[in-house]
């Protein structure tokens, strides 16, 4: 059994969609378990009409854009309009609507309520797509499968009710040895039958869960780059492709904030020794990048993650006391409240100071909160930036005479705060 993730973008137009299923009609023959994210912006769009964030008479106007995006896509793929897939698409439409018209209730139940339609619409959309062009293929609830405890918006994966579900669904046919199934990314269920969600971008999580439950033979992510690069397109002209990268420096690349695959995805493949390719869906042909249980990177390269709209707070006690254990326990507390993610931090002894995404809100709100034992003062617009396998001259490079208001370093591993360049800076 083979584990594909196909993203937003791999499936954001019809021609997005025959592409992706010309990748999945090279791999026809074998057993493939093909999970699918929202159609392009989709979740974005969801994300405005759950109950509650906007108001009702901006609901139709909303609708009516994922409505027309959708059928357009439907239209070119299926042009007989007898085809069922337009029945099916009315009726999730409908339960959508459904939906979003009800009171708001709990936010982050709600969420996971509306958003979950954005994968529902693209896999069954997609499922019928493939049956169409006779790669024969069965569709899955994965609602059914990924169970989760009742955390809206961030479920926990319950693995042994997990494991045996999907043994269940998807290996049921020992036999059969060219099974296809489409499912959902992103989507999970409780055990009282509520969607939950594994978290903005999580369909790599998904794929994960289903790779570890299934002792998949291995997982691929299909993206829109040619795997796992030395730095962010956006930032650097001349990118370097890695080609084997060991579990832990997965994990730590995600951790720091390489945006190729989603922080959670790693542990279970390597839990079970799981192959992760991570291949263009432009270039199918080409190698990509693999994850798995290599000693170091290859090529070993300097490794660069951005991370801009940073900001620097800097957190002193009013009397004057050390930053020590209980002054820093009312900062944790009060941050891990909030759900405010420390980027990087570092004492003195009279002042404590980390750098966060920025967040107007939540800025607001730890202000106000620590106010009473604490001054704050904050510099924002800042950039977050990361090297692995650094050496003082490529510092200098990418600093280019930058002050430097925040630096670590570590044998491997080197952090710099610094103020954001334009938009269009790149090296
Ligand atoms: N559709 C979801 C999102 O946009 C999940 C995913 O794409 O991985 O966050
Ligand atoms: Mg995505």
């Amino acid at each position: 059994m083979k584990v594909f993730k196909f993203g937003g973008a791999s499936v954001n137009s019809t021609s997005a969609v025959r592409n992706m299923a010309e990748i999945v009609r090279h791999y026809g023959c074998e057993s493939l378990v093909i999970v699918v994210s929202a159609m392009g912006k989709t979740t974005n769009r969801l994300e405005q009409l759950v109950p509650g964030v906007r108001p009702l008479g901006e609901h139709p106007a909303l609708l009516e854009q994922l409505r027309d995006y959708h059928l357009q896509i439907i239209r070119e793929l299926f042009p007989n309009q007898q085809h069922p897939v337009y029945s099916q698409f009315d009726i999730l439409f409908g339960q959508l609507q459904t939906q979003v018209a009800k009171q708001p209730t709990n936010y982050n139940f709600d969420y996971d309520q509306t958003v979950c339609f954005g994968e529902l619409l693209s896999t069954t959309i997609i499922s019928h797509y493939l049956n169409s062009i006779g790669l024969n293929n069965q569709w899955v609830d994965v609602r059914n499968v990924i169970r989760t405890d009742n955390h809206f918006r961030e479920g926990i994966v319950d693995f042994d009710a997990t494991s045996k579900a999907a043994q269940a669904v998807f290996m049921a046919d020992k036999d059969c040895h060219n099974n296809i199934f489409v499912t959902q990314g992103f989507i999970a269920g409780t055990a009282d039958k509520y969607t939950t969600t594994l978290g903005r971008e999580g369909s790599d999580y998904s794929a994960a869960i289903l790779s570890y439950c299934l002792n998949a033979e291995s997982m691929t992510i299909w993206k829109d780059v040619p795997g796992f690069l030395n730095a962010d397109p956006k930032y650097f002209r001349n990118t370097i492709k890695i080609e084997e990268i060991p579990y832990n420096e997965a994990i730590e690349l995600a951790y720091y904030g390489a945006s190729v695959i989603h922080p959670k995805t790693v542990k279970p493949i390597q839990n079970k020794d799981i192959v992760l390719n991570i291949r263009s869906f432009v270039t199918p042909e080409a190698e990509g990048s693999k994850i798995g249980p290599y000693d170091s990177i290859h090529p070993l390269t300097p490794l660069y993650i951005f991370k801009n709209n940073q900001t620097l707070l800097s957190i002193l006690p009013k009397d004057f006391s050390f930053i020590a254990e209980d002054n820093l326990h009312t900062i944790f507390a009060t941050l891990a409240n909030l759900g405010i993610r420390v980027n990087l931090m570092q004492n003195s002894a009279l002042s404590f100071s980390i750098c966060i995404d920025d967040n107007e809100m939540l800025l607001q709100q730890l202000q106000q909160q620590l106010s009473a034992q604490f001054r704050l003062r904050y510099n924002r617009g800042l950039q977050l930036i990361t090297i692995r396998y650094y050496t003082q001259q490529i510092i200098d490079h990418i600093v280019s005479g930058r002050p430097i208001l925040l630096q670590q370093r570590s044998r491997t591993t080197t952090q710099i705060l610094v103020q954001q360049h334009d938009d269009h800076h790149s090296f």
